[in-house]
């Protein structure tokens, strides 16, 4: 075929250029070289124009890949993000969720022959703590259970169920962002009696008070639109985020230092028998003997 166009073409004199010609179907440019193992895609909530440049330093100043980071704009707020190692990649995999300036940036890992361009970003893996399980549903059926509920269970937090003192037990859950964030679950004893567990969303994006949506505020929530003001009512609230654990785990590890923390017995060191990685509310912590 190559051939036989080559042969035609080939006798067509200077004068004959302006009316040949080739219709190509057009392929959607695939990127510059990149390597489909470490990539990730990712897109930024919000209508706005956001500054590559500083995406790209912030974002690598939060992920710090020791490999390096090659990313590229794919289109408005939409980016590739190519790293070299796969230490690197997981690190932002399993830091989510990201934000950007208070801007939700949804991450996918791509795979093999996907298009990055194509590829649909509407999900974000989130711990989420769970609150208020009584004796006897505090076991990993339950939570999985609780997970499949939130949206889609991914995994157990290792520390659920050791020995160390905590108020909530962590669930990793795929959650869609187009959905109402889950405040609470009924969970039931019997046909007639249950209580609920109550959740709380570790560094969650903002979310919507209204909808519970992460990505607008309450100010830009389409129900404005759609419903007289008085008979809005805000269901969702702070009370859905979890505490800082890093911002704890900062103001624990000073106090440890500087008095001994909470009545902490001097022998068992700084960290003995705590896990300094718990919220830490004042008289009311508990110490693990
Ligand atoms: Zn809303």
């Amino acid at each position: 075929m190559m051939e036989d166009l080559g042969n035609r073409w080939a006798d067509l004199n200077v004068d004959d250029e302006e009316d040949a010609g080739f219709m190509f179907d057009q392929v959607e440019g695939l990127m510059d070289d990149f390597d489909a193992r470490w990539c990730l895609v990712g897109r930024l909530l919000s209508d706005k124009l956001i500054d590559f440049d500083s995406v790209r330093n912030i974002m690598g100043s939060l992920w710090r890949p020791g490999n390096g980071m090659y990313v590229k704009e794919l289109e408005t707020n939409k980016y590739l993000f190519q790293f070299f190692h796969e230490v690197d990649i997981n690190r932002a995999l399993e830091g989510t969720p990201w934000t950007f300036n208070k801007i939700p940036l949804i991450i996918k890992r791509l795979r093999e022959g996907d298009n990055p361009r194509l590829c649909v970003l509407n999900t974000m893996e989130i711990w989420v703590q769970v609150y208020d399980l009584q004796v006897g549903f505090k076991s990993e059926h339950v939570l999985r259970v609780v997970g499949a509920y939130i949206g889609k269970f991914v995994s157990f937090c290792p520390k659920n169920f050791t020995r160390i003192w905590r108020f909530y037990f962590r669930v990793r859950v795929l959650i869609h962002i187009d959905r109402s964030l889950k405040r609470r679950m009924k969970i039931y004893k019997s046909n007639e009696e249950w209580y609920w567990a109550n959740f709380k969303y570790e560094r969650v994006p903002r979310f919507c008070f209204i909808c519970g949506v992460i990505g607008h505020s309450e100010k830009f929530c389409h129900r404005l639109f759609e419903e007289s003001l008085d008979s809005i009512v805000k269901s969702y609230g702070l009370f859905m985020k979890a505490p800082d654990r890093k911002q704890h785990r900062q103001i624990g590890a000073r106090d440890f230092r500087g008095k001994g923390g909470y009545g902490l017995d001097k022998n068992q060191g700084e960290n003995g028998g705590i896990d300094i990685n718990e919220p830490i509310s004042g008289s009311k912590f508990k110490f693990q003997k």
